[in-house]
């Protein structure tokens, strides 16, 4: 009777609460706005660049970069879109095709949905790339017509599988009668121009466009414009839209990250029968956002860091707060034998340390020891909680969570 009346009172209150949001879907992360405010310069220097399509030429290469959640991939697909109408209008054989990389995965996938633009159809796997590369030059050059190829956060597919992609289109036209290709490059990773070979840079990079975080004054606006669309007029105040501001502007001036916090801070006032986005839900918001990212994160951990981090979990476990790489290393080979991974050596385990550190799953200081020099010392930033919860849904790993390690009871004299 008890869950029926609890039950009862959980839909009238549903009911009753429609009046925060007036369209969520304007804060879906792929909705473009019509306005893009603090990146009319953006949109300016880029439109500029694609522009000389419309009169028949090719236009350069474009590498885009900046941090995630700076508008890139909106206000290319802004510029493009209304490029697309124009040509139509004048008639210009303009074709376009955006794939995400990280998403596509492969290089033969990212190759497919490119075929797929020019309406060639390839089978999901089986050609070699060499084979769809030449069907594909083949369908482009069977009428002329301009191409411009967006490749949507390149620098992951870069990052696995090699440049040579890139590569090969880049010296396309080199091989093409009647059509010409242009490729968009869009990175988030500042360093990704490391990774690429002199030449193959040189041609992406024939234009360049940095796109820099947002600050917390710029955040307001893009906020306060979505607003407007997103909810309904008393339901935002400008003191919450200016903390949203400020967190995300703090972290870095990622608009997706604030529009995310709006998002789920409209979704718990609506919850709550609340009128009105108050500090409060804001502030919950950001801690269940930063909380998704965390599980995110582990969940995406590659086996060895997985491993790693299972291992500084049971340390704790054991009351060894915080340990040193060694004791994290002894640990580690147990549990690789447990599992069937042949251990790495302690070096690059003492890397994956670090790298768990800049994802915000680890802590690590260097700490003196007086005489005995100094000395790295590596502790949980997440709560144990939480890393049982992730790793009891792993097939794999499960098992770790309950395993108790040999060669605990001999590091248990760093105790602290
Ligand atoms: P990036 O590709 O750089 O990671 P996105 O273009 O995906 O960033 O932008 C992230 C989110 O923020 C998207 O929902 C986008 O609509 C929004 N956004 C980014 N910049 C602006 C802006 N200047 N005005 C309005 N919305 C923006
Ligand atoms: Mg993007």
């Amino acid at each position: 009777m008890q869950n029926v009346s609890t039950l009862d009172e959980l839909f009238e209150r549903a009911m009753k609460t429609t009046q925060i949001f007036k369209n969520k879907d304007v804060l879906r992360h792929d909705y473009i706005p019509e306005n893009l405010p603090h990146r009319e310069e953006q949109i300016r220097y880029f439109g500029e660049i694609v522009a000389s399509v419309l009169k028949g030429a090719r236009c350069s290469n474009i590498f885009i970069y900046g941090k995630t959640g700076t508008g890139k991939t909106a206000v290319v697909k802004y510029v493009l879109a209304k490029l697309f109408d124009k040509a139509q209008v004048l008639g210009v054989p303009l074709k376009i095709c955006y794939v995400n990389c990280r998403l596509a995965g492969t290089e033969y996938r990212v190759l497919a949905s490119i075929c797929r633009a020019l309406n060639v159809r390839v089978p999901f796997t089986g050609l070699a790339v060499g084979e769809i590369f030449d069907r594909f030059k083949v369908a482009l050059d069977m009428h002329a017509s301009l191409l411009i190829v967006v490749l949507d956060e390149i620098d992951e597919l870069v990052k696995t599988k090699g440049d040579m992609l890139l590569y090969e289109l880049t010296r396309m036209n080199e091989s093409l009668f009647q059509s010409k290709v242009s490729l968009v490059g869009i990175s988030n990773d500042l360093r990704f121009k490391e990774l690429l070979d002199p030449r193959v840079l040189s041609s992406l990079s024939e234009e360049e466009i940095v796109f820099r975080p947002y600050n917390a004054a710029e955040l307001y606006d893009i906020l306060f414009e979505r607003c407007n669309i997103a909810f309904f007029d008393q339901a935002f105040s400008g003191g919450a839209l200016g903390l949203c501001a400020a967190l995300a502007a703090a972290e870095h001036g990622d608009a997706r990250r604030a529009l995310d916090m709006l998002r789920v801070a409209g979704e718990l006032a609506e919850r709550e029968a609340a009128v009105k986005i108050m500090d409060e839900h804001i502030r919950s918001a950001e801690k269940r956002i930063e909380h998704d990212r965390v599980i995110d994160a582990m969940k995406n951990l590659t086996p060895h860091s997985k491993l790693v981090l299972a291992s500084v979990y049971l340390l704790n476990k054991a009351d060894v707060n915080s340990a040193i790489t060694g004791d994290i290393y002894e640990v580690y080979q147990e549990l690789c034998e447990l599992t069937a991974y042949t251990a790495l050596t302690q070096r690059r385990v003492s890397g994956l340390i670090s790298e768990l550190d800049i994802i915000g799953l680890l802590n690590s200081r260097i700490v003196s020891m007086g005489r005995y020099g100094r000395t790295k010392k590596i502790r949980l930033s997440v709560s144990r909680g939480l890393i049982s919860k992730v790793f009891s849904e792993d097939e794999t790993f499960r098992c770790l969570i309950d395993y108790s390690p040999k060669c605990l009871t001999k590091v248990g004299d760093h105790k602290n």
